[in-house]
């Protein structure tokens, strides 16, 4: 036989690194290896969302091990395991079941005091002792959909099923198997209908957060920092069972969303103050036959995004519900619908055209506030209490139904028509970037080159609106080969290829091709060939002797879409130069409105000092500023009179103008 000594690896205690030897040891187990085909199918029977949670489940069920439940620990739940001295053993349930087997229930079950409790063996008869052992903490969380209600002999059949659970995709293996396995040995039934996996906060950079890492943000801290609101509606934008990648710059984010929508209400109730309106006198349905195009389009648009974060939320995927409600608030509402209808709730007299808007908002800012609530429930609480509870009457807006979407509000048709408007817009706003001219100048013409009749439709269908949302004077449709027109072609003459061939002709030739370069570019992309006379001599110029490039003619910007080539006029006339200044004017008097905390209503007195070139092309446009102002009077000065008014310095495209705003009584 042979001795001697090795060396190896051994485990350590977790806290007092003593090391510490594995040992075979007898513990108390339940077969759960037989149940492994009945645990299967009832997995397969719940409903795990997402989907990658049931193939999880089931890898770890195709091996399930025996479920050891004993522990050598003073502190849990105790094995109600009695043995007598022979070794019978009895499991007992109930303290009925200490009772009637000889035993005295002391007050409380736990350690110490049931220790003390004997019982007489129901086989021999002799004296059984408990074990000392006490049970897994899993198999405490595993009865957990039960053990707060009845003993389990009490229960009907319909309360050993939940509806729903939530938890960590750690829980996989963890709390979600151990109730499973404990429904199915208890009740032959999986202890849950519907499963929810969350995923885990992280830092930005994807790791695990810890106080010691430095990386750790607390709970108060971001509430502190960015408010309840923003950090609910920032978590829940988070796809639920994704990692949650913590940046204060994404919640700023939401943040600016919610201010968006913050304004929103605010522009809407200001006006509708302002002008008394009344949601009772004035419904929907007295409007419904006389909604302009955006009208239809925001309403069959929210019905339709009501329906989806309604059917999100059923199916728990609240992120998606949250996007959807954050989404429309911000892009059709604010950045789209209040831009198409600010000039309709502007018009000071009741016009009907005014009040349909009216109650198209109302309705939809009163539903999206209630659909919202249940997310932001602070945000919405307070828009209610300021804006609608006086009209609304009921007490909270924690209190209302879900509003029930209504269907005859879907139109399609409209919801297409308004998508090419709004791709068209984007492609301008690019057009625009590109030259450098702001949305406030407005522009000649736009022109849309394009074949497609839905297009073509559109266009002509709703040119007026066009012309506004582009803020162009004209906005024409071309047949798409027209594009030709703006096309320019250079050619680059392909010396290799050339010289050769023409030899002595060359300079000559170079010179007649870089004369008519359009003509031959045109020719070569139609016949593939251009021949070229030079002083008698015929010359074919081929594709590949001369390289071709395209670009646009000069005064025009264009896009590519699919819907077509767009093309923005960029040279300005007088009129155009005029009205964009104005607009830059008006806009500036507006902020000076504010700065002096003028109500919406107050009428006021304004004097612009110009330089001198720009006087003659603001002057058409003096009823236009009066107008959006609330000007009773706007004059073009030499000199600005003292102490008068507010005066403010404005630069508007280097120059200086000089605006001054006297309230009136
Ligand atoms: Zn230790
Ligand atoms: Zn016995």
């Amino acid at each position: 036989v042979y001795a001697g000594s090795i060396t190896h690896k051994y485990p350590v205690c977790w806290r007092c690194k003593t090391p510490v030897v594995l040992r075979a040891t007898e513990q108390w187990v339940i077969r759960v290896s037989k149940l492994k085909d009945r645990l299967i199918e009832e997995a397969k029977r719940v409903k795990w969302i997402p989907d990658w949670a049931l193939q999880r489940m089931l890898n770890m069920l195709e091996n399930v091990q025996d479920w050891v439940i004993s522990r050598q620990r003073y502190w849990g739940t105790p094995l109600p395991v009695w043995v007598c001295e022979k070794g019978h053993t009895v499991v007992v349930g109930s303290v009925q079941e200490i009772k009637s087997l000889g035993g005295e229930a002391p007050q409380d079950l736990h350690r110490p005091w049931i220790d003390e409790v004997e019982l007489k063996c129901p086989v021999c008869g002799g004296r059984m002792r408990r074990v000392s052992d006490v049970v897994d903490v899993w198999l405490d969380s595993g009865v957990a959909f039960y053990a707060s209600r009845k003993h389990p002999s009490e229960l009907d059949p319909g309360e050993v099923q939940v509806d729903f659970i939530v938890e960590g995709h750690d829980q996989v293996r963890g709390w979600f198997f151990s109730l499973l396995r404990s429904g199915v040995i208890g009740f032959g039934s999986s202890p849950y209908k519907t499963v929810l996996v969350h995923g885990f906060a992280l830092d930005e950079k994807g790791r695990e957060m810890h106080k010691s890492l430095g990386n750790y943000v607390g709970t108060d801290e971001a509430i502190e920092r960015v408010g309840r609101d923003p950090l609910r509606l920032w978590l829940l934008s988070n796809t639920t069972w994704e990692d949650l990648k913590f940046s204060w710059r994404s919640i700023e984010e939401v943040g600016s969303d919610l201010n968006i929508a913050w304004n929103v209400y605010l522009f809407a109730s200001t006006y509708m103050n302002l002008d008394k309106f009344d949601p009772a006198r004035h419904p929907l349905e007295l409007y419904l036959g006389k909604l302009r195009f955006e009208d239809k389009w925001l309403l069959s648009r929210f019905t339709r995004m009501m329906l989806k974060v309604a059917e999100s939320f059923e199916e728990y995927r609240v992120h998606d519900a949250v996007r959807e409600l954050r989404r429309f608030i911000v892009e059709d509402v604010s950045h789209w619908y209040l831009r198409i209808v600010r000039p309709r709730i502007w018009v000071e007299e009741e016009t009907e055209d005014k009040l349909a808007a009216y109650s198209v908002l109302y309705y939809v800012l009163r539903n999206w506030l209630i659909a919202a609530s249940p997310v932001i429930p602070f945000f919405t609480e307070f828009i209610y209490q300021n804006v609608f509870r006086e009209l609304e009457g009921v007490e909270s807006i924690h209190l209302f139904d879900w509003p029930s979407p209504r269907l005859d509000l879907i139109d399609e048709d409209v919801e297409r028509e308004m998508e090419v408007i709004r791709v068209l817009a984007d492609k301008v706003a690019a057009a625009r970037m590109k030259a450098g001219l702001k949305l406030r100048q407005p522009v000649r013409s736009v022109i849309v080159f394009t074949d497609k009749r839905d297009v073509v439709n559109v266009v002509e269908k709703h040119v007026s609106l066009l012309r506004r949302i582009l803020n162009s004077r004209e906005v024409e449709v071309r047949e798409a080969r027209r594009v030709e027109e703006l096309v320019e072609y250079r050619l680059k003459p392909v010396y290799k290829r050339l010289g050769p061939r023409l030899r002595e002709l060359t300079g000559l030739a170079l010179k007649r091709i870089m004369e008519r370069q359009g003509d031959i570019a045109r020719e070569l992309l139609s016949k593939g060939y251009y021949e070229l006379d030079i002083d008698g001599t015929r010359v074919r110029i081929e594709a590949g002797d001369v390289e071709v490039s395209v670009g646009y003619v000069r005064g025009y910007s264009v896009e590519e879409s699919p819907l077509g080539t767009i093309a923005l006029d960029t040279s300005l006339t007088d009129r155009e130069v005029g009205e964009g200044l104005a607009r830059d004017l008006v806009r500036r008097i507006q902020v000076m409105r504010k700065m002096m905390n003028l109500e919406l209503n107050e009428k006021i007195e304004t004097s612009i000092k110009a330089p001198e070139d720009k006087k003659n092309l603001l002057k058409p446009f003096i009823d236009y500023m009066r107008g959006e102002t609330g000007s009773l009077k706007i004059e073009l000065v030499d000199e600005i009179p003292e102490g008068e008014g507010f005066v403010r310095e404005w630069d508007i495209e280097g120059e200086v103008y000089v605006v001054m705003v006297k309230r009136i009584g």
